[in-house]
């Protein structure tokens, strides 16, 4: 009995063995080629392909994705719920070590915004999400059931790369769909190992594999390719202007989450202290590299003093005139002739997300340790208003009135509808700035996180889809709804 089961083994490992040799789609007979342990040239899981998600190319990348669909498909809304599961729990765990290789690789932000930004993926929302919609009347009972797409292409940020992929697999995943990553190139490599490490414990406990794919080495031709592969029903694209416009070309639909450059505005009947803590918390939050962060405000002139010593009270250093024009000459590069006659300012990408202690030097100024925020005085047309800067500094703007507030605002904010925040106790004034600036997010006292449930109600997505229209992304956004209907029969009573 012994020698049998030891025969039997040796069938089958070699029955294994000849699989795995014969590539990708081989034959399983018995004329399959001898394994070897160097993969072949010519064939498609050589390379960095098929390693637990992570391929050479897009094409590579989609075809294995849409061999995940399937199985996912197969193994149900339970599996779904598992890689759900996986992905939250491994976020957590993981949330140290992989926010310090973000941090590291990335080098924009602070690590402990970083590590609390894997913390809270948590918050995304799942499966439960998907409740069909139910009809019932004398002609029967219709159910419209949200349904995957398949394979959805997702262009993820430099400013949070691990958690943008995270959540994107969360809610797309929760919808049934697989998907493939084109990461920011500063910010791939730890996009590639969190799926690499997905993929393993999905595969561990589904079976699937590849149910999460990236591209190790993005480009604008690997994007191409992304967006032209056949299997690509769907792109999510996190990101400025530039991909948002280029996604848009595509001719396939899609879910853009682009840039924004939230205004605040302080009236007087604020509460000066909570406005100001609250600024601080989401202006500083990983340096200001958050899209729906406060990034210039605007204060009515009877409180302005009042506002500018509870910024000071609250722990944020004011700079002065000089120092505020040498920080804005660091900050920005000035070039001539393209800015409608005047010179047009660009952000300087070695101080984005850089820490304040970095922009204090560079203004020429020293300022305590822990120090998280920067703010000076500066007029409504200055670079840090209009520019979207991604610096732990907010420019506060004076203004006459309500009216004059809500103006500067909207054009602060460029109509790219992301996120504006109002500080009053006025439900006019709310009610005027809402509807002024019609953005995405329109957040009252409280810091910009509250309008992703970090303090405020609602639950968390770090894709809010706002030229396209789609909002706080969740399962659903990644769904076509489709309608089953029984005539005249199965209505019960
Ligand atoms: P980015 O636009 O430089 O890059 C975003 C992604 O697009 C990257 O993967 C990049 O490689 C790719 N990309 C850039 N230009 C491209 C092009 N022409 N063709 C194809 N792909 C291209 O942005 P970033 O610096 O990584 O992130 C910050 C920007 O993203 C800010 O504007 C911020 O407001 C926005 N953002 C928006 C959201 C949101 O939910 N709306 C979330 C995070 C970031």
């Amino acid at each position: 009995m012994a020698e049998l089961n030891e025969a039997l083994i040796k069938d089958v490992v070699a029955e294994v063995l000849g699989r795995l040799g014969a590539g990708n789609g081989g034959s399983s007979g018995s004329a399959a080629p001898a394994p070897s342990a160097e993969p072949k040239k010519d064939c498609k899981c050589n390379g960095a392909s098929g390693d637990h998600g992570v391929f050479a190319t897009a094409n590579d990348a989609c075809d294995a994705a849409q061999a995940a669909f399937l199985q996912l498909r197969e193994k149900g809304v339970a599996a779904r719920r598992q890689v759900i599961d996986i992905v939250k729990t491994m976020c957590d765990d993981n949330s140290q070590e992989w926010g310090r290789i973000e941090l590291e690789e990335s080098k924009i932000g602070r690590l402990d915004h970083k590590i609390e930004k894997l913390q809270i993926i948590k918050n995304v929302p799942g499966v439960e999400w998907l409740n069909p919609y139910g009809m019932s009347g004398d002609n029967g009972i219709t159910l419209e059931e949200y349904t995957p797409f398949g394979v959805i292409g997702a262009i993820t940020p430099s400013t949070h790369s691990i958690p943008t992929l995270a959540g994107n697999v969360v809610n797309m995943v929760a919808a049934g769909n697989a998907v493939v990553f084109n990461a920011h190139p500063s910010a791939a490599r730890c996009a590639a190992m969190a799926v690499r490490e997905f993929n393993k414990a999905i595969e561990r406990a589904t079976g699937i594999k590849n149910l999460i794919c990236i591209i190790e080495q993005p480009t604008l031709d690997s994007f191409a390719e992304l967006c032209a592969n056949e299997y690509i029903r769907l792109l999510c694209v996190t990101g400025g202007p530039a991909v948002v416009a280029a996604a848009m070309k595509t001719g396939k639909r899609a879910i853009c989450a682009g840039p924004g450059n939230p205004p605040v505005l302080v009236d007087d009947t604020a509460c000066m202290d909570r406005a100001a803590s609250s600024i601080i918390t989401g202006g500083a939050y990983d340096n200001n590299l958050l899209c729906i962060g406060e990034k210039e405000v605007f204060v009515l002139e009877n409180t302005f003093g009042k506002f500018m010593s509870a910024m000071e009270r609250n722990g944020a250093v004011q700079l002065n005139a000089t120092q505020l024009d040498a920080l804005t000459q660091a900050a920005f590069t000035f070039k001539d002739g393209e800015g409608g006659g005047c010179s047009h300012a660009a952000v300087n990408k070695d101080f984005i997300g850089k820490d304040a202690s970095v922009l204090a030097n560079a203004a020429g100024v020293s300022i305590p340790n822990g120090t998280q925020l920067l703010f000076a005085e500066t007029d409504a047309d200055h670079p840090f208003v209009y520019e979207e800067q991604m610096m732990p500094f907010i420019p506060i703007v004076r203004v006459k009135s309500v009216e004059e507030g809500i103006e500067r605002s909207k054009e602060a904010e460029h109509n790219y509808k992301h996120t504006s925040i109002i500080h009053s106790h006025n439900v006019n004034h709310m009610t005027a700035m809402a509807r002024a600036l019609d953005t995405t997010l329109f957040v009252k006292n409280g810091p910009c996180g509250a309008g992703l449930g970090l303090g405020g109600e609602g639950y968390l997505s770090f894709s809010i889809a706002t030229p396209t229209g789609e909002g706080i992304t969740n399962p659903k956004t990644f769904t076509r709804v489709r309608r089953c209907v029984m005539v005249d029969n199965l209505r019960i009573y």
